[in-house]
């Protein structure tokens, strides 16, 4: 019998894992990226002695990292030094105040006494909720493929549907449990690891904070992008052949089947099953013939926060920072309801994160590669113009660096460069540049994503952050996981 053919469009971490595992599967399996290397957004850039991760900074969960290298014959430890960090994060407030969110749970505790003694065994009280959502929902949402109503219809989803705590905002939880408004802060801070606000986002999303605290924050040694380069190792390992700088144009269907991708060089890749890992949205509406009317409905939808980054390579080192910092607005709901509105927010929380402590030569002797991470709304979202306020809000930004803490940044900033909600949309095809694909905000939010499976051209699948489960590295990477089953289930 023939070898049946799989071609995968787009080498983001879903995409690799998609092909990766269709590979190991047995089909012959085609990954086709237009850039000129793998990873999408977990994307790095070098200049003048400097390195920097210009996509994520931050690894959790790196067991769904192993779980994919197992396919391939080999695992985590044999590929990557994976650093668990002692602190997940340092907060700094305007007022100078510091809290090291240390992963040790007695030294968190410390940390959170001097802050307010109070909120000691509220944080306690908090990670057990946190967690039992966790259990709740991880092996429905992440771990298993999302098929809709017959996924909620789990019994043991239904038997514990009341400790998902799905009524209120994940603000008014925290402040149910926190006393201080910096504990609250640092909580409601998770929303945006999907891009959301937490003054909309459901309190559901508080497991996230188990995720970060309870599960641990991670660096790979090296630096990000060694992840995707480990990936792309070990997709050539498992058979999958690669084409860098390779557009796909149209996803080519008939009778209601697909049968293969035209690319802009004019090639045709047969498959008997396509893969997306570009987003769902642009998928339909520049590759999929009769795509255009499912599209506009996606369109309506409300995207997550994009990013506005920024990377100052320096020639001096501020021990202030830690590996992740974020110096906190002083006035968090005035920040979501700016994004919210598609302004810029003029004193907004800042995220800055460095590699030299673990990778010295991610810069010259004496010197530290900072990014820079604002969330800013999405360009649908917005009339923004980036040209015209780019340059203006960095230095803004390093003003105010400068005023909490990061004494005569400017004088010591060797190489700038800037990147805005309009590159992430060029760079990656990711819509109005948005980080996380749709917004966890409405209270449906989690069920609605797009689905995996395209309803009306069989074969054709979806994976990444735009569709089940959502963005971040060990989400994409489990999304590329269920597209792979799916495939089979339809392949055999
Ligand atoms: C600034 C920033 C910070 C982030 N921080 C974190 C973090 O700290 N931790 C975390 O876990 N996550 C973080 N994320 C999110 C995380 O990077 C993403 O969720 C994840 O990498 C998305 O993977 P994906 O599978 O959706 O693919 P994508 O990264 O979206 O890749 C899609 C790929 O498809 C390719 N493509 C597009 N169109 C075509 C076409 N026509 N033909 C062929 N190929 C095509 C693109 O070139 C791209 O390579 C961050 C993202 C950004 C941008």
């Amino acid at each position: 019998m023939q070898t049946q053919r799989v071609v995968v469009v787009g080498a983001g971490l879903g995409g690799l894992a998609a092909a990766i595992r269709c590979a190991a599967a047995g089909y012959q399996t085609t990954l086709i990226e237009a850039r000129d290397q793998v990873g999408g957004k977990l994307n790095i850039i070098r200049d003048r002695g400097f390195v920097w991760d210009i996509g994520p900074s931050l690894l959790t969960m790196p067991w769904v990292i192993d779980d994919l290298l197992q396919q391939t014959g080999s695992s985590l430890a044999e590929e990557l030094d994976v650093v668990p960090l002692a602190s997940a994060c340092r907060y700094v407030w305007p007022d100078g105040s510091i809290f090291d969110a240390w992963t040790s749970f007695p030294a968190m505790l410390q940390s959170i006494e001097r802050i307010e003694p109070r909120d000691v065994g509220n944080f306690l009280r908090f990670m057990a909720y946190a967690q039992r959502m966790w259990h709740l929902t991880a092996d429905t949402f992440l771990y298993s493929v999302f098929r809709g109503w017959r996924s909620l219809l789990d019994w043991r989803l239904l038997r514990d549907a009341r400790h998902l705590d799905g009524f209120r905002t994940m603000h008014r939880a925290v402040e149910s449990f926190f006393v201080s408004p910096k504990m609250q802060q640092v909580m409601n801070r998770f929303a945006t690891y999907n891009g959301s606000s937490p003054y909309r986002t459901l309190a559901t999303f508080n497991l996230i904070a188990w995720a970060e605290f309870g599960l641990g924050a991670y660096y790979p040694r090296g630096g990000m992008y060694r992840i995707a380069e480990v990936l792309h190792a070990a997709a050539l390992r498992a058979g999958v052949d690669i084409r860098l700088d390779t557009a796909v144009t149209r996803i080519a269907h008939q009778r209601g089947r697909v049968i293969g991708v035209h690319t802009r060089c004019g090639a045709f890749y047969p498959a008997d099953a396509v893969v997306s890992n570009v987003d769902p949205q642009v998928t339909l509406e520049h590759m999929v013939d009769g795509g255009a009317r499912r599209a506009r409905a996606l369109k309506k939808r409300e995207l997550s926060c994009s990013g506005f980054v920024i990377l100052w390579g320096l020639n001096t080192r501020y021990d202030l920072l830690d590996h992740h910092t974020i110096f906190f607005s002083p006035d968090y709901r005035a920040e979501f309801a700016d994004t919210d509105a598609g302004r810029l927010h003029a004193t907004p929380t800042v995220y800055l994160n460095h590699t030299v402590a673990y990778d010295a030569n991610h810069a010259p002797p004496g010197g530290q590669n900072i990014f820079v991470l604002v969330n800013v709304p999405p360009l649908r979202h917005s009339a923004i113009d980036w040209s015209q306020v780019a340059e203006t809000y960095a230095q803004r930004i390093a003003e105010r660096l400068e005023e909490v803490g990061l004494t005569d940044l400017r004088n010591h900033i060797v190489v700038q460069k800037i990147i805005t909600p309009v590159e992430l949309e060029r760079m990656y095809g990711a819509p109005g540049g948005a980080i996380y694909g749709l917004a966890s905000n409405a209270m449906t939010s989690a069920f609605v994503r797009p689905a995996q499976q395209d309803a009306r051209v069989k074969g054709l699948f979806y994976c990444g952050g735009g569709t089940h489960p959502g963005g971040g590295i060990p989400l994409a990477l489990l999304s590329g996981k269920h597209a792979a089953q799916l495939v089979k289930e339809t392949l055999g």
